[in-house]
């Protein structure tokens, strides 16, 4: 099996004002700062980012945003370019989440606009797919989630496949304090990886990372992270306070 590199990112959404933010990324920063064997995102709201960048100045920790538009300027009130999150030294940018699906329309082929937008600026994108609890009953989830990979994705080289990371976050986890299973969350990050062999190449399959995102937090990342597709967390209310997500990258580093 390829060494894929684990992979940790907090999603802030829509919590902490710009002194909140920097106090969250001190203190994460006070226990990480020189952590080389896992990647460590933090992802705050857009009006903090900067602030963030400037305590985490000197640290191998990376940081990035949640959304972004695909257009690099323009007459797009309300919006942001990836060339704005570059010029922030942005390193990742996280897209397609399902609460941007869900309220604010985005589709796959937005999604997938984005993705390109990015790579272009040489922002990472983190691409979100996940199915409903209604698709998963309805026994959909497979077809679901592997429709999501390939219009999201579609028509991105293998060398930008490998630089992007995929969160696989079934919707009915998120926030809800339901976890997939270990199983559950295996079967669905090894089609997600069979899908990346059947657009790209299996070499692009090999290298790209998934993530699990869906209520993961210190008391069920172990038996997750030890899944062999699953390389990484997309950490959202358990990144919110210092002491989980530190944590959370601490397991992650164990299982290295
Ligand atoms: C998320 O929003 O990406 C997420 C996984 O949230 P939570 O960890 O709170 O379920």
């Amino acid at each position: 099996m390829k060494f894929r590199k684990r992979i940790i990112a907090g999603n802030w959404k829509m919590n902490k004002t710009v002194s909140e933010a920097v106090e969250l990324s001190a203190a994460i920063r006070h226990e990480l700062a020189e952590c080389n064997d896992v990647d460590v995102v933090l992802c705050p709201p857009f009006t903090a980012i900067a602030a963030v960048a400037e305590s985490l100045e000197g640290t191998t920790i990376s940081y990035g945003a949640q959304n972004m538009h695909w257009e690099s300027s323009g007459a797009f009130t309300g919006e942001i370019s990836p060339f704005m999150l570059r010029g922030l030294y942005c390193h990742y940018v996280i897209l397609g989440h399902s609460e941007r699906r869900t309220y604010f329309g985005e589709t796959d082929e937005i999604v997938n606009r984005k993705a390109q937008a990015a790579l272009a600026a040489t922002l990472r994108p983190i691409v979100c797919v996940g199915e409903t609890l209604e698709q998963r009953e309805s026994g959909d989830h497979i077809g679901v989630v592997s429709a999501q990979v390939h219009a999201s994705l579609a028509g991105i080289s293998g060398a930008d496949l490998k630089k992007t990371v995929i969160a696989y976050e079934p919707v009915w986890a998120i926030g809800t304090g339901l976890t997939a299973s270990p199983e559950q969350a295996q079967e669905m990050h090894a089609c997600i990886r069979k899908e990346i062999a059947v657009l790209c190449s299996q070499e692009a399959a090999d290298a790209v990372r998934i993530q699990y995102g869906g209520s993961m937090k210190p008391s069920n990342a172990a038996e997750l992270l030890e899944q062999p597709d699953i390389d990484g967390g997309l950490i959202g209310g358990a990144s919110l306070e210092a002491r989980s997500f530190v944590e959370l990258v601490k397991i992650a580093r164990e299982r290295n």
